[in-house]
């Protein structure tokens, strides 16, 4: 048997939590879906810096864990499931998990971003064994030796920052001659003195024999090549939306972003999404909760209207 709520939010990041919030205090019946921990990617960094109100910075995992006791306050449920399937039966929603099957009259669709890969030789194999997409998990593994970072943008320059508390040096290695990320973050990488920089270069590939021991690198202006001996690669070269349950139910632009207006409505009436995984988002934690408040604002208004 289905469990059935008025509204079933799929990820419980920054936007899956304030959607909740926001939605419990309207006094939807509703159910947050999390295959991991509340707070999503946040909690794979150590420190945010810029989301308001905490001008101290507040850890990843704290700031997760303050949304959701207050989502939870309010009145939004949480259950621990990988959503399988999206499917429409009617106007109603059936959202199919590991652990059982939902029904609900609309769904916010939060589920965030996963690390892209670099693709090269190596990669997959050392995966776990000197190859990470995430410095708090894995940083401490390599304290007092020096490792390598790859990326230009705001996750690898300042996830690279944050390495060199335990590494004894960072080496960001980094396609063109200028970062991505913002001036804040550059700065402070700048002015580290424990990470340098290898610019114009691309990994070709990730070497060794039981864990890590090198990279391949390659000049992309000169061609040359050369050898980087580090026992770890933490590669943030981008963000891929997870959109896999979908099956084609719902259009997405060229990147798999799940295409929305500015309600956060999808093409399918009473399915929304916000947050990372929609379009031409901001990619913040600031901005996928203002998309969370607006979505649920929006699925409370299509929630009155319903009708089996
Ligand atoms: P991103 O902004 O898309 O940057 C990806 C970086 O990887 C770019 O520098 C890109 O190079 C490089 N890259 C992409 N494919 C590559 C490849 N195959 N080989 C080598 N390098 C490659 O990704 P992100 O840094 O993960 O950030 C994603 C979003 O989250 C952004 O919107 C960002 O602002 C946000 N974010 C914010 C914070 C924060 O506010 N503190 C922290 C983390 C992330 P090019 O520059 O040459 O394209």
């Amino acid at each position: 048997m289905a469990k059935e709520y008025d509204l079933v939010i799929i990820g419980a990041g920054p936007g899956g939590l304030s959607a909740g919030l926001y939605a419990a205090r309207s006094r939807l019946k509703c159910v947050a879906l999390e295959k991991r921990v509340p707070g999503g990617q946040i909690t794979d960094t150590e420190r945010v810096d810029n989301y308001p109100g905490f001008p101290d910075g507040v850890l990843g995992v704290e700031l997760g864990q303050l949304m959701h006791q207050q989502a939870e306050r309010a009145g939004m449920e949480m259950e621990y499931a990988e959503v399988t399937s999206l499917t429409l039966e009617g106007n109603s929603k059936r959202v199919a998990t590991t652990e059982g099957g939902y029904l609900a009259k609309a769904v916010i669709i939060t589920s965030g971003a996963n690390p892209m890969k670099l693709g090269v030789p190596g990669e997959s194999e050392f995966t776990g064994r000197g190859v990470s997409y995430c410095s708090v998990c894995d940083g401490p593994f390599f304290t007092g030796k020096p490792i390598a970072v790859v990326g230009g943008g705001d996750s690898a320059v300042e996830e690279g920052d944050y390495l060199t508390r335990f590494a004894s040096q960072v080496t960001l290695v980094h396609r063109r001659d200028e970062l991505r990320a913002t001036k804040v973050l550059q700065e402070r990488a700048f002015s580290n003195k424990k990470m340098d920089f290898r610019w114009n270069t691309v990994v070709e590939a990730i070497r060794g024999s039981s864990v890590v021991s090198a990279l391949e690198l390659r000049d992309v202006k000169t061609g040359q090549k050369a050898t980087l001996e580090v026992p770890a690669v933490f590669i943030y070269v981008g963000l891929r939306p997870n959109i896999e349950f979908l099956n084609g139910l719902i259009k997405l632009d060229s990147g798999g972003h799940i295409a929305v207006n500015l309600w956060m409505e999808t093409q399918v009436p009473g399915i929304f999404a916000a947050g990372d995984v929609r379009c031409n988002s901001a990619k913040q934690v600031v901005s996928a909760a203002g998309d969370g408040a607006t979505a649920a604002i929006a699925a409370e208004r299509y929630i009155k209207e319903w009708r089996p």
